[in-house]
């Protein structure tokens, strides 16, 4: 198995060449190490490697590692699916949730959020592909939500996530990153805070960064396969 610093390596490579392939500038495009599932040494090889950035699914074990890490310089990303009773976890230790996706999360993350921390960074998750098993919202109803989560003192709007279904038909797949793009430029026009579009996994980095991705989530690439 290759070391994590040149899985790290290799994917800012990726990021680079297809940033510059379509025009857009790499540093435009973060790095978003996810780490569920993996161990504190591991994530530690990744810190070493110079990554700062640290995606979590389960708040319980997100906490854990930010305790024991207890790094002022890293950034850690909640990205998992926000449990009613686990809100307080995330809204009290992660800088960002990527997930949310209606009023009562946003509400009790604002509630919870300490005033010390400065606010939480708030993604509205999309359910871009309209799928059933899939959380999120869909595009008819952001302009009600982001205008409720804008109103939150400890809540900082920046942007939109979304995971796409993975799909072999690619003309409707990119219409449907089309469409997310589309939302994500408009709510830009709309709120100055709105910078971020967390997009695009392991399988589909070149078309999230052709569709304006601002952050990628990528465990497997990085970290390998999860116990
Ligand atoms: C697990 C996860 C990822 C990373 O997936 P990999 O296949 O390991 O790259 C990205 N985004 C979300 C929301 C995830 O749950």
């Amino acid at each position: 198995m290759k070391s994590i610093k040149y899985n790290l390596q290799d994917i800012f490579n990726q990021i680079t060449t297809i940033a510059q392939k379509c025009g857009r500038d790499p540093k435009e495009i973060t790095l978003l190490a996810v780490s569920k599932n993996q161990s504190i040494t591991v994530v530690k090889e990744a810190i070493s490697a110079g990554q700062n950035c640290f995606g979590e699914n389960y708040a319980q074990e997100g906490v854990d590692k930010i305790k024991i890490l207890a790094n002022p310089d890293l950034v850690w990303h909640f990205i998992g699916r926000v449990q009613s009773n686990k809100s307080c976890l995330v809204s009290k230790y992660f800088d960002w949730c990527h997930s949310v996706n209606c009023l009562g999360l946003a509400k009790r993350l604002n509630q919870q959020r300490s005033i010390d921390k400065g606010p939480l960074n708030i993604l509205i998750q999309i359910n871009i592909s309209c799928e059933n098993t899939k959380a999120g919202i869909l595009l008819e109803d952001l302009p009600m939500l982001a205008s409720q989560i804008n109103n939150f003192p400890h809540l900082n709007l920046r942007g939109l996530m979304a995971i796409p279904k993975k799909s072999k038909d690619d003309y409707h797949q990119r219409i449907e990153y089309q469409r997310l793009k589309t939302a994500f430029d408009q709510l830009k026009n709309n709120y100055p805070s709105i910078d971020t579009l967390s997009l695009g996994m392991s399988g589909d980095m070149e078309t999230a960064i052709v569709f304006g991705s601002t952050i990628l989530r990528i465990g497997t690439a990085i970290f390998g396969q999860r116990n």
